[in-house]
């Protein structure tokens, strides 16, 4: 097994987060070898990812669909939803008005009904009462 240069060192303190498998295969070297060195050199080859929203360093791989972290995918769906339920809301508030508008509009005709019964029951009793009046002056 060839000796360790030193750009291979550095490749290896770079990419540990990588994996051993990941590494060995981009040198040219066996799995056991680059753990070997790796805990020679005090290198922790577990294997982590870096997300690119956050920046930070995750032990739980980034999600298929997001590329991110668990939180940011969590954040980002999280305002999804809150987005969802604000449209949601308005759409509540529309048709409230929309039913309180209705109502109005109904409420108007009983009213106007109610005002021209009265206009009409005023008009008839006041026929009524001049007839009454012509039969008691004749
Ligand atoms: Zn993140």
């Amino acid at each position: 097994m060839p000796r360790w240069k030193a750009h291979e060192e550095a490749y290896l303190r770079e990419h540990a987060g990588d994996g051993a498998r990941e590494i060995a295969d981009a040198l040219g070297r066996t799995v056991p070898s680059v753990k070997t060195h790796a805990s020679r050199l005090g290198v922790s080859l577990y294997r982590r990812w870096h997300c690119p929203r956050c920046g930070h360093w995750t032990f739980t791989p980034l999600s298929k669909w997001s590329g991110w972290c668990r939180k940011c995918s969590i954040d980002e769906s999280a305002d999804t939803a809150a987005l969802k339920n604000k449209q949601i809301r308005r759409e509540v508030a529309e048709e409230r008005r929309r039913i309180r508008e209705a109502e109005q509009r109904r409420q108007a005709i009983y009213s106007d009904t109610d005002r021209q019964k009265r206009k009409l029951r005023r008009l008839r009793e006041g026929r009524n009462r001049n007839a009454t009046k012509e039969g008691e002056t004749q």
